[in-house]
């Protein structure tokens, strides 16, 4: 097997489905928690099928440590660092629609991926193939629960993590997808490249201003530490026409300008839902490609209707009415959860050798949360309403890697996801 990627929490190989005679990724885990396994797994689970989700194909479990390892599709993936400046408008139309789609269909199944970034979109040039990744620190949405904001990588975090918004949601998510765009739009990756998370948030205030960083913690009630407010300081907002350099020019017209700065909003709530991000008007040539009758297999008709961000307080893109809250924007799925809030002592985070914070210690165990069940408009999703299965029930479905003979994920557990899924 060969070695393809390397993180606090895993190892990834590129392996072989022996029974399939087709590649497959095998992501082993490390030792650790059994509920934040059980979270990745339940997570990819529930959002199995998924338009451009990576798919689980199977779960196994070395003899020895009882750690699982995750079987997914393969994708033919192109380092983004040489992809990137290859691409033409045409492509990062096409590709920052289809991680949309991806968010879209997460969101409305009331998941937040927490860790969008360009490392995890994988994507396969060749075939225009392309999949949302690593949903190790996703987390089920829960209406007025508090979050751990020590999520997501630093170059990649919103204004709400950098600021101790806790009570944050989906919209997360839209502005870390919104930094992988303007990074390929602009040919700036990262966008905004800070030293550590103070220094983000102060890279973000020299493009987006201080008046709005303001505005936005005056509304919230947030505050910033002495610390941080001496580096973010006083900025003007620059307009996103003033990154246009030769090098990017061609990546630049004014309907993707315009979709960028509806994503990359401080205050959460003004930002572009995925749903509405996938109405804009940049994405007009794709919709188009895609279904000649002007729909796309997610039903996402191609009106051309008004840009999407003035309708971004409402999370099922509706027009905002201006007070909805953050229930109501979630298509208020029920609460009397099984979780507790976060225990966010600083000592339950961790982060990642490879920067991303990884806070989030646990999520809920037991049965799906009731929203994870429904769509965003509340409707049930067939075959959901069942509860997940524990780890440990799993366990005893799931065939030790090691039986059968065929060596290590040599694919003697293939297979056996029906069984942990069904
Ligand atoms: P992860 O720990 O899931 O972020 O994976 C680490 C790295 O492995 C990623 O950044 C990708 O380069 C690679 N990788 C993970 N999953 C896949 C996949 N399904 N197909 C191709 N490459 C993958």
């Amino acid at each position: 097997m060969r070695k393809i990627g390397r993180g606090k929490y895993s190892d990834v190989f590129e392996g072989v489905n022996v029974m399939a005679g087709a590649p497959c990724v095998v992501k082993i885990l490390k030792p650790v928690k059994k509920k934040k396994i059980k979270r990745e797994i339940r997570i990819l689970q529930s959002l199995a099928g998924g338009t451009n989700i990576i798919q689980l194909l199977d779960v196994v479990r070395d003899s020895a440590s009882k750690v699982p390892s995750l079987v997914f599709e393969y994708v033919n993936n192109s380092d983004f660092k040489t992809l990137y400046p290859t691409l033409t408008l045409d492509d990062v139309r096409y590709y920052i629609y289809q991680i949309l789609r991806a968010l879209d269909f997460a969101h409305r199944n009331g998941v937040m991926h927490r860790d969008v970034k360009a490392h995890n979109i994988v994507i396969d040039h060749a075939a225009r193939k392309v999949r949302l990744i690593d949903w190790g620190l996703a987390e089920f949405y829960h209406p007025k629960k508090e979050y751990n904001v020590r999520v997501a990588s630093r170059h990649f975090k919103g204004p709400e993590l950098l600021c101790d918004q806790t009570d944050y949601d989906y919209s997360l998510d839209l502005w870390s997808l919104g930094c992988v765009f303007g990074g390929m739009t602009l040919r700036r990756e990262p966008l905004f490249h800070g030293r550590d998370n103070t220094d983000q948030l102060a890279k973000i205030a020299r493009i987006l201003g201080t008046e709005q960083l303001h505005a936005y913690l005056d509304k919230y009630g947030l505050r910033m530490s002495s610390e941080l407010a001496a580096a973010v300081g006083n900025q003007p907002r620059r307009q996103w026409h003033r990154l246009v350099t030769a090098e990017n020019q061609h990546l630049v017209v004014d309907d993707g300008l315009d979709l960028l700065d509806r994503m990359l909003r401080y205050d959460p709530a003004e930002r572009v839902t995925a749903a509405a991000a996938l109405r804009h008007p940049f994405f007009d040539s794709v919709r188009v490609a895609a279904d000649g009758s002007g729909a796309d297999r997610d039903g996402i008709a191609s009106d051309g209707g008004p840009a999407a961000g003035h309708q971004a307080s409402n999370r099922s893109g509706e027009p905002a009415n201006g007070s909805e809250s953050a229930t109501a924007r979630a298509g208020a799925p029920d609460e009397g959860e099984h979780c507790a809030a976060d225990g966010r002592s600083p000592a339950a985070s961790e982060t990642r050798a490879d920067g991303v914070d990884a806070g989030e210690p646990e999520a809920c165990g037991g049965a799906f949360p009731p929203h994870a069940a429904r769509s965003m408009a509340g409707e049930p999703r067939p075959g959901d309403d069942s509860p997940a299965m524990s780890l440990d029930a799993m366990n005893d479905l799931v065939p030790d890697a090691t039986r059968g003979g065929g060596g290590p994920f040599s694919g003697s557990g293939m297979g056996s996801l029906q069984a942990v899924v069904s």
